[in-house]
């Protein structure tokens, strides 16, 4: 185990500032990449509890850092060593619940165990059954943010369990991620935010196009592949490649698709290659739970082409901050491209600061907590 403390939280505590521990996803360290958007969704939300007088305390495993959040905040990191859990996303449906030997999700929750007195509250970003099945086990109150839609049966069955006696403790990102579950209509929609100062509006482009995320099967950058070899423009890819071979069988089937592979980049540097882009290309093929990318493309000023399906189809305003295709019609990203001239970069830009500010995230945040703990005493 090893303790890092973003220095002192200089201003005074406000009386009602709660002590909040952020349980982190246990398939990859923050900063990684191997996490994902959660791991994006862990930094902003320590920085919009933070933000809002809260004291944060993020659990996450070995190798984490949380650098480019602000020292002030006083937000605190502990990294637990253990064997990494496999991704859910590649498991079927009846995959049944494993755990590695010397499981670093286990060690993180025993950590939880052992300082929970401390704590008014954890929030639980693993999409995983232990910390489901924790919930009576621990004294702290735990919020569960379920990072994905419905994959694996176990998984459904003991996220009911825990909103059967807890109704308020599930929280999912949107609409379209919450009907995919049975119990759907009682989760908390929490939707997502973002640091806005971290990504700067680009009211010109150059030509390219971008894709972004991880370079994985459900993410489906095989049709941005597809589309970009028809239009001839330029894609820029950006994220982390866990599996090269993926990669490679998709260059080989598109051989005359101009792609640029720009490898996994920090937001700062992300976020001026994305901002120049002349509009990103979402083709997931499962139900994505929200989709960072889009906002972090709309907080640039830059439209979003994607697939009507999964959180994307509720950030992206079809028309207006991008365009919405049906899914799995690349000729459809064809003509959405040939219209991203369409959208006006302010709106994208605006819609971002409407929704996705970390003061907006923070508000929300909060008031979930709060109503979990007005419902526990
Ligand atoms: N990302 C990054 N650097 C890159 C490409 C992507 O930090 O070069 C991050 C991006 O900011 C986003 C995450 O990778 O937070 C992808 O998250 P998303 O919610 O789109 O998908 P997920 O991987 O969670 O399914």
């Amino acid at each position: 185990m090893n303790d890092v403390l973003l220095s002192n939280s200089s201003s005074a505590t406000p009386k009602s500032s709660l002590n909040v521990l952020i349980v982190s996803t246990p398939v990859g360290p923050l900063g990684s990449g191997l996490g994902g958007g959660v791991e994006l969704t862990v930094k902003n939300m320590a920085q919009a509890l933070g933000e809002q007088g809260h004291h944060v305390h993020i659990i996450a495993p070995q190798g984490s850092s949380i650098d480019g959040l602000p020292p002030t905040m006083g937000v605190r990191l502990t990294t637990v060593a253990g064997a990494l859990q496999d991704t859910a996303q590649t498991q079927g449906r009846e995959t049944p619940i494993t755990l590695p030997q010397d499981s670093v999700l286990a060690a993180m929750w025993d950590q939880v165990r052992q300082i929970q007195a401390s704590y008014d509250i954890a929030i639980n970003l693993a999409y995983d059954w232990l910390p489901f099945y924790l919930t009576d086990w621990l004294s702290l109150p735990i919020a569960h943010l379920v990072s994905m839609s419905s994959l694996n049966d176990a998984m459904d069955s003991i996220i009911q369990y825990v909103i059967e006696r807890h109704p308020k403790r599930i929280g999912v990102y949107t609409h379209a991620q919450a009907d995919t579950f049975a119990f759907g209509d009682r989760c908390q929609c929490l939707g997502s935010g973002l640091d806005l100062s971290l990504y700067e509006f680009q009211p010109e482009s150059d030509s390219y196009l971008a894709w972004l995320g991880r370079i994985a099967p459900e993410k489906g950058i095989e049709d941005a592949f597809a589309a970009v070899q028809q239009t001839n423009i330029p894609l820029k890819v950006f994220g982390a490649m866990p599996d090269p071979d993926y990669w490679d069988t998709i260059c080989k089937t598109y051989p005359e698709a101009p792609v640029q592979y720009e490898g996994f980049l920090t937001t700062q540097e992300l976020q001026k290659g994305l901002g120049r882009s002349r509009g990103l290309l979402m083709t997931s093929k499962w139900i994505e739970a929200f989709g960072n990318v889009a906002i972090e493309a709309l907080a640039c000023g830059v439209p979003v082409i994607s697939y009507r399906r999964g959180g994307p189809s509720e950030i992206v305003t079809d028309g207006r901050t991008g365009w919405l295709v049906e899914p799995d019609d690349v000729e459809g990203l064809v003509e959405a491209i040939a219209k991203l001239d369409d959208i006006n970069r302010q709106h994208c830009r605006q819609r971002a600061e409407n929704e996705y500010s970390l003061p907006v995230m923070g508000q929300r945040l909060e008031q979930w907590l709060r109503d979990i703990l007005q419902d526990t005493v």
